[in-house]
């Protein structure tokens, strides 16, 4: 394909040397040009070029280029400077999306940096035990008594201090470490809700937030299965949720997942519900017993008649499907009476309780108990 691409990308007079560096990376060397729209133009022809489907075997193919450069002598002026920043500022082009562009900056620069201090930062926090678990109350509407918790992550750094989870998580993803983490959250799980059986919560559920590099592995299930039997947890005393991103970029593997712990008789959850595509069609395929509706609906459907008609439409389309709802994120007693009418089953949010450790709860199920 070398040849036909080189002729549609049509350099014009800027001289260049294409070379492939190893794996799935390719280096273009420009000379000839200081201007940055020039660079830039080249850049969007490579990946237009690239993106044009091709014949292989017979059957069409689809491939996708992400572009990072560096301009010397302002981004290094010897070769593996510029390679290296080129780099970085292809891996910040991959993460806007396929076929991206990215010209290398300091920021770039300072953004990896600080992921990579975060990563070191996450694997001292594994070693060291110092990820918690919090967790969250999920209310019954109807007798306002706790049905379920929700696990969050929860992690105080010596040197970063307090890390939210959505800004470590996903970083974690990024860099292979969520399945450790995962793994991690899972047992403490299934230890604690062994604790609270003990102490007489029969029939409490505890959901844990799990990630779609978590499910990507063919061993998940398997995992689950192990620690539900190491800590001798019945399989229906947990929910797992997942995004709607985690589901739809899996493969057959996740949906033959998703299947197996449905079999073992562990829940699934579909979280966030309304922010991603929302598709009917993963409803139908998917075994969900539970749609959580995002916290952004929730937040305005005392102001936003729109709101209430999708949080109402939402609602009915469940109970058609005869999946269980949970509206994240109530606030305010207006939100909780405008859900009760909708007939929303259950309801999360700070108008109950944040994430609490765990003593907190022990006082507060023990004292239920008695
Ligand atoms: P999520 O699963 O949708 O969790 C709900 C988030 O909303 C939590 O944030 C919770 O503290 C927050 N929240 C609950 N009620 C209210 C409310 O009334 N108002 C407002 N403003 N916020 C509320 P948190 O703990 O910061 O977690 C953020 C996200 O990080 C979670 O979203 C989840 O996607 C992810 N996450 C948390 N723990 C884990 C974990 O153990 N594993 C994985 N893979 N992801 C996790
Ligand atoms: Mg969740
Ligand atoms: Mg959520």
């Amino acid at each position: 394909r070398g040849k036909d691409l080189a002729g549609r990308l049509n350099f014009e007079t800027l001289e260049h040397n294409l070379a492939r560096l190893g794996g799935d990376e390719f280096t273009v060397l420009l000379s000839g040009t200081k201007s940055a729209i020039n660079i830039g133009k080249v850049a969007e022809r490579l990946i237009e070029a690239i993106e044009v489907p091709f014949d292989f075997d017979g059957k069409e193919h689809h491939i996708s280029a992400s572009v990072g450069v560096a301009v010397f002598p302002g981004d290094g002026n010897n070769t593996e400077d510029l390679i290296k920043h080129a780099d970085l500022a292809m891996y910040q082009a991959k993460k806007k999306g396929k076929g991206c562009f990215e010209f290398y900056s300091k920021e770039i620069s300072n953004i990896v940096l600080e992921r990579s201090h975060l990563e070191q930062r996450m694997r001292v926090a594994l070693e060291e035990g110092n990820f918690k678990l919090f967790y969250q109350p999920i209310i019954n509407s109807k007798t306002q008594e706790i049905a379920s918790l929700e696990a969050l992550i929860r992690w105080e750094d010596a040197e970063l201090g307090d890390v939210s989870p959505g800004h470590f998580i996903p970083v974690a993803e990024e860099v292979g470490l969520i399945n450790a983490i995962g793994s991690w959250v899972l047992q403490e799980v299934c230890q604690q809700l062994r604790a609270w059986q003990d102490s007489g919560a029969m029939g409490l559920k505890v959901a844990v937030n799990v990630s779609g590099k978590q499910l990507e592995k063919s061993d998940f299930s398997d995992q689950v299965l192990n620690n539900l039997k190491k800590h001798n947890v019945p399989p229906d005393s947990l929910y797992l949720e997942l995004t709607e991103s985690a589901v739809i970029h899996g493969e057959e593997g996740v949906l033959a997942t998703l299947r197996n712990l449905q079999k073992i008789g562990v829940k699934i959850a579909l979280d966030d519900f309304g922010t991603g595509y929302s598709s009917m069609k993963y409803l139908k395929q998917f075994p969900i017993t539970k749609l959580k509706i995002d916290r952004s609906f929730i937040m305005d459907i005392s102001s936003s008649k729109q709101s209430r008609e999708i949080v109402s439409a939402i609602i009915a389309m469940a109970k058609a499907l005869n999946i269980s709802i949970t509206a994240e994120g109530v606030e305010t007693k207006e939100q909780e009476e405008l859900l009760e009418k909708m007939a929303c089953e259950h309801a999360q949010g700070f108008l109950y309780s944040p994430a609490i450790r765990v003593n907190d709860f022990n006082n507060l199920i023990l004292a239920k108990l008695q």
